[in-house]
């Protein structure tokens, strides 16, 4: 096998690698930089994919932009309503309350993963050291030795080779795609069951045609992914009520298992974890990816400092430096966001009466607080400053 040498390895081609391949080319055309890529080459043989709706607020479309990778297919969010099932305490949040275009954006997984392959290709292009190694299967790769590696191998709770802090909360999501009867446009809902929060959220395909996301526990999750069509639909329409009309249809259910995986520390010596790689969440407040692409961003603007400079401050502890400003960086945006996430899929799961009394205030404080909502809901779109 031969050995290939570079200033920056990245490895995984999931949408964080790519995104922060593209910041460090776009800032820095001349960078020798690998990414290596489990995906395949040509985009048709990429599996019909993951087809999980994502949720992106205003900050990630503003960073997707800077590199023209903004899907083009996707649903704006104009007004979020939360409830908790057949308990009091609600709150509804518009965009015009916040003074934005859109409270957020509804993209599929894989629209996101298209978007930015084609925007490293594009700049790939004027990117002359720049090499995209794709490995598939068990095929020979070259060996690459890099100055510094960047771990952004992602990966889905319980799926990932490593554990380190975190927390497993026994739940599943059951995604798909499910068409009703009457809903409004940009309409988004997050209803917190005894299981666990039930999203309904807008689509590109139509106002009728809306992304499902249902936590609940793995057995009924497994047991609702059994079910026929009807009578999945009829279980949907118990527990969510009418407020969308009738369930007439539903189509690619998909189970993911839930938890919180972390890693304390995020940089060893020359090597730096990014996205899932660093922290995997569960998508009740829809962050993990929000969170990576700010991780991605600023670890290019940090790389990009270093091997800009002249060669001989491209050393080991120079490398080590810049990644240990970067991790200082993220401190107060992945601490906020990892106890945000952590903290209402462990409320908002909980029937223990003093806590179901609790969250209901809590909904209610914030229908009737507005400073509260704002900054609540400014950290949801753009992360802690
Ligand atoms: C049900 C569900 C709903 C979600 N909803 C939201 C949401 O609404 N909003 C939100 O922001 N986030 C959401 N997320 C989280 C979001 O999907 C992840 O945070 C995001 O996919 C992380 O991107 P990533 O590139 O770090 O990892 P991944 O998407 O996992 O991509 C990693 C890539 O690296 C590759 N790879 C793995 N190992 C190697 C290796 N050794 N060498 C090379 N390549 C490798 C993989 O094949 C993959 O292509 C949700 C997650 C789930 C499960």
């Amino acid at each position: 096998m031969s050995t290939h040498s570079c200033d920056i390895v990245i490895q995984g081609g999931g949408p964080v690698g790519l995104a922060c391949a593209v910041w460090i080319l776009q800032k820095l055309p001349q960078a020798k930089l690998t990414l290596i890529d489990r995906n395949p080459i040509n985009d048709a043989d990429l599996k019909a994919g993951d087809s999980r709706g994502i949720a992106l607020s205003h900050g990630s479309k503003l960073l997707l932009d800077t590199i023209h990778a903004w899907p083009k297919d996707g649903a704006e969010i104009h007004r979020v309503h939360v409830s908790q099932a057949g308990r009091f305490g609600r709150a509804l949040m518009t965009r015009e309350e916040l003074n934005q275009n859109a409270l957020g954006h509804i993209v599929r997984y894989h629209d996101i993963h298209m978007a930015l392959r084609q925007a490293l290709r594009t700049i790939q292009e004027k990117s002359p050291h720049f090499d995209w190694q794709h490995i598939t299967g068990d095929g020979a790769f070259e060996a690459t030795q890099a100055k510094c590696v960047v771990h952004a191998e992602g990966g889905l709770f319980k799926q990932q080779d490593w554990v380190e802090s975190g927390k497993d909360y026994g739940q599943s999501a059951l995604v798909g795609l499910i068409e009703v009867e009457k809903a409004e446009p940009h309409q988004a809902w997050e209803r917190f069951t005894p299981e666990g929060p039930l999203a309904i959220l807008p689509s590109h395909y139509g106002s009728n045609t809306l992304n499902l996301v249902w936590c609940g526990s793995p057995e009924s999750s497994q047991h609702r992914l059994q079910l026929s069509d009807a009578e999945f639909l009829i279980s949907l329409q118990n527990e969510f009520g009418s407020r969308v009309g009738r369930f007439l249809k539903v189509q690619d259910r998909r189970l993911y298992e839930l938890g919180l995986n972390y890693r304390k520390e995020i940089i060893q010596d020359t090597e730096v974890w990014i996205g899932n790689a660093a922290q995997t969440l569960h998508p009740v407040a829809g962050q993990g990816l929000n969170l990576g692409l700010r991780d991605a961003f600023l670890l290019a603007e940090k790389l990009c400092r270093v091997f800009a400079g002249p060669p001989e401050e491209q050393n080991p502890r120079q490398i080590h430096q810049a990644l240990e400003e970067y991790a200082q960086s993220r401190k107060a945006d992945r601490t906020a966001t990892i106890g945000l996430t952590d903290f209402m899929a462990r409320v908002f799961t909980s029937n223990l009466t003093p806590i179901v009394i609790a969250r209901g205030l809590a909904l209610s404080a914030l229908q009737w607080l507005p400073p509260v909502k704002t900054a609540l809901a400014r950290q949801m779109m753009f992360g802690r400053r």
